[in-house]
């Protein structure tokens, strides 16, 4: 075993934890390594719960982003991991590691952005934790979420043959980010403000996710918070399959392109391995996949793009305009190394 976390990796430390977890409760459903772990209440019942933490530096910069969309952002992230599941949310816990110099303005801003967002999902805060940190913030939320246990969604169930989807654009989040730490003059225009909102702002898919899963209509789901490539890439291993994906099918945003090409950078490096876009990706049965545009579109007014289909061999091929392009799997790892 490589001795350090760069060699590790990100998902090197969770299997560290997952190989010697061995969840013993008989109402365990799923315990490490989907969006949330699953706990069975009853027969007509499953617990969804996801935790996610936002560290200063690592996650946001103070100066970049105000406190009350800190604090909606926060709860946004774990929902969109109930999303993934096909879940309710229901309830959230908050701990946060606080810095000496916090105005309590501040936290006044960020307790509101959270229970302005907790409102319009339906989510109540009950309880959580404050501990004072030295040097940058740390906030790390537990939601729960419930299901039926018949409309689950895993990452685990995608076939050969399946369409692969996505429901909504990628890559404005990356290239939001972009016009943030560019600094460049051009974050102010007005065109570009799409980017950066859906950097700071971005919108956890629950309705869609239900949607989804009562309708019985996917065969496995996540949600893209590191990139494309990389959460296609948990969906293909809990599923023992691979995936062709059609990078000129990729919903890339007009602004995300034209800022790619005025800066040099390819926009399929911010559609396949940006992060944080936290739109649904999910794979259906062939004959699924016009019920499910129609359906998304004439129910949630949200349009869905195929951008591949599920294959038997175990690899992600990336295509665009008939050449298979050679790309190592990118997105985000907190912990880059050997098992990213
Ligand atoms: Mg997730």
């Amino acid at each position: 075993m490589p001795d350090d976390l760069q060699q590790l990796g990100e998902f090197g430390v969770i299997e560290l934890f997952s190989q010697a977890a061995k969840p013993a409760g008989s109402r365990v459903v799923l315990g490490i390594g989907d969006d949330c772990a699953v706990w069975r209440v009853s027969e007509a019942e499953y617990l969804l719960v996801t935790t996610d933490m936002l560290v200063e530096r690592v996650h946001f910069l103070r100066e970049y982003i105000t406190p009350r969309q800190l604090g909606r952002k926060t709860l946004m992230v774990n929902l969109s991991d109930i999303a993934a599941m096909g879940g309710q949310p229901t309830a959230a816990f908050l701990a946060m590691g606080l810095t000496a110099d916090l105005k309590s303005e501040y936290l006044t801003e960020f307790r509101d952005g959270l229970l302005e967002c907790a409102l319009e999902y339906n989510v109540d805060l009950l309880g959580g934790d404050t501990v004072a940190a030295q040097a940058d913030m740390v906030f790390c939320l537990t939601v729960l979420g419930v299901t039926n246990p018949d409309q689950l969604v895993t990452r685990a169930g995608a076939r050969p043959g399946d369409r692969i989807m996505l429901a909504g654009f990628v890559g404005d989040s990356a290239a939001g980010l972009h016009l943030i730490l560019s600094k460049s003059a051009k974050r102010l225009e007005h065109g570009y403000q799409k980017l950066i909102r859906a950097h700071l702002e971005p919108q956890a898919q629950v309705a869609l996710g239900r949607l989804l899963a009562s309708k019985k209509l996917v065969s496995a789901m996540i949600d893209v918070s590191d990139g494309v490539e990389q959460d296609l890439a948990h969906i293909c291993r809990a599923s023992a399959v691979g995936a062709d994906i059609q990078a000129d099918s990729l919903p890339l945003s007009k602004q995300a392109c034209q800022l790619a090409k005025s800066a040099g950078i390819d926009p399929l490096d911010w559609g396949l391995s940006g992060g944080e876009d936290f739109v649904l990706l999910f794979c259906c049965a062939e004959d699924k996949e016009d019920q499910i545009k129609n359906c998304c579109l004439t129910e949630l007014g949200t349009q869905v793009f195929t951008i591949g289909t599920i294959t038997e061999d175990k690899k992600i091929r990336v295509n665009s305009q008939g050449v298979w392009l050679d790309r190592a799997a990118k997105g985000y790892d907190h912990f880059p190394g050997s098992l990213a």
